[in-house]
């Protein structure tokens, strides 16, 4: 498949399910064909990969024929099940603690200061005209990015993400963590949050100028609900593969992850009370402050925990379980009813883990090898093995 192929179908042999080949338009919009030798192996994500399989006819017969696709294969369970971690940010002023922006972005290098949201021009060649104190704090990121290289030390080796709790609220499985804490001591810039979080930030800060300045000084906790009971799905809306499908998220479908993330927020404010030396106060959201009679300083009540929850949480990027094993895929990844044809990525996790699920894609790979190399007898070389 092209790196710029947009969507593709399965094609089938008449006599049966049988997976043949694929479809696919290549860069210049026309409609290319390939036929596997062995099988097809779909690893388009847990949105493309469900999505995939109702373009090809593979899904719940009644949305696809909505969608005006002919339903090859009766399968209800394609797009459904939709699990993703949900976060809440809650921002806190912290004087003489935060690291503002502006340090992280000179410790990053010049590169990383450049337009259209830095102060210098988007074209490196372009810096012979730099104003003197530009021409100093070009030096200064040049020094620092320097420094990284030699030392290893300094901002720049940050991941940002610099500190994690997992633990359990207690109102689930008590033999498992539900809560996770993420720690990131800056507030990141106002691109970030919007364009990737996708938060509104008139509705998050009061005064977004003021709060998102290259040097306030904020942290970042992350509360997340890693066991999460709610389903969404991915529906399919059109038979043109070119046209996304929807993602329902669905988040706290289920009441209890609710109230298990209000449990996580309190943590998080329990754990900014205890800071060594304090820290400054939690930024509200305004218009939520208003409504739940928000005293600073106050404990906030559970109504204004919900609201913030309902409000603001955000996707971790965590999409999986919509292809899941059991009800799509069978225990060797292949499509159920489908002959040649596998789904080995995110879609086909039963359940969501309970942490970051990077790794855990990349084993669902490592283990759709081994069952394809022995599925088809190959041995491999030593090199490879
Ligand atoms: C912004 C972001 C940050 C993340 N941060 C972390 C993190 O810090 N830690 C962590 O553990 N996880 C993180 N994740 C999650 C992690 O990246 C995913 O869970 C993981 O990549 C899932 O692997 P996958 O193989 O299921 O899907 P993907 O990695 O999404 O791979 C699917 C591939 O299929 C391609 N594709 C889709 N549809 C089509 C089509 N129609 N035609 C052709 N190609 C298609 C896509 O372009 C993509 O290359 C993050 C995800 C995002 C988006």
């Amino acid at each position: 498949m092209g790196p710029r192929s947009r969507g593709w179908r399965c094609s089938f042999e008449n006599s049966g399910l049988t997976a043949r080949g694929i479809e696919y338009r290549d860069k210049a919009g026309h409609l290319q064909q390939v036929t596997a030798a062995k099988e097809i192996i779909l690893s388009a994500g847990a949105v493309g990969s469900p999505h995939l399989l109702m373009l090809s006819g593979i899904g719940p017969r009644r949305e696809l024929e909505t969608a005006g696709i002919r339903c090859k294969l009766d399968s209800p369970h394609v797009g459904k099940h939709l699990k993703d971690h949900a976060e809440v940010g809650m921002v806190y002023s912290a004087p003489g603690i935060g690291t503002p922006l502006m340090e992280l972005g000179l410790s990053a290098g010049p590169d990383n200061l450049r337009g259209p949201h830095g102060p210098f021009p988007q074209d490196p060649a372009d810096d012979v005209n730099l104003p003197p104190e530009l021409r100093e704090l070009k030096t200064e990121a040049e020094r620092r990015l320097m420094d990284w290289a030699e030392t290893g030390s300094g901002l720049a080796s940050s991941s940002i993400y610099d500190g994690i709790a997992f633990f359990s609220t207690g109102l689930g499985d008590t033999h498992t963590h539900d809560g996770q804490i993420g720690f990131i001591p800056t507030c990141f810039g106002a691109d970030l949050l919007q364009d990737r979080i996708f938060y509104d930030l008139d509705q998050y800060f009061d005064d977004p100028q003021k709060r998102l300045a290259p040097d306030a000084e904020n942290v970042l906790f992350l509360a997340s609900n890693c066991v999460p009971r709610s389903e969404g799905e991915i529906n399919i809306l059109s038979a043109d593969p070119a046209c996304a499908p929807e993602i329902n998220f669905n988040y706290f479908s289920d009441p209890h992850d609710l109230k298990v993330m209000v449990a996580i927020m309190r943590r998080v404010l329990a754990i900014a009370a205890h800071w060594p030396g304090g820290l400054g106060e939690w930024l509200v959201p305004p218009k939520l402050a208003e409504i739940h009679g928000y005293i600073p300083g106050e404990d906030p009540s559970d109504a204004l925990l919900e609201s913030c929850a309902l409000y603001f949480a955000a996707t971790v990027y965590h999409l999986s379980c919509t292809c899941r094993i059991g009800d799509v895929v069978d225990a060797r990844l292949k499509v159920k009813g489908v002959a040649n044809l596998r789904v080995a990525d995110a879609s086909v996790m039963p359940d969501i883990p309970s942490g970051n699920i990077n790794a855990p894609s990349m084993m669902i790979g490592e283990r759709a090898s081994d069952l394809i190399w022995a599925d088809h007898a190959l041995s491999r070389t030593p090199a490879m093995a």
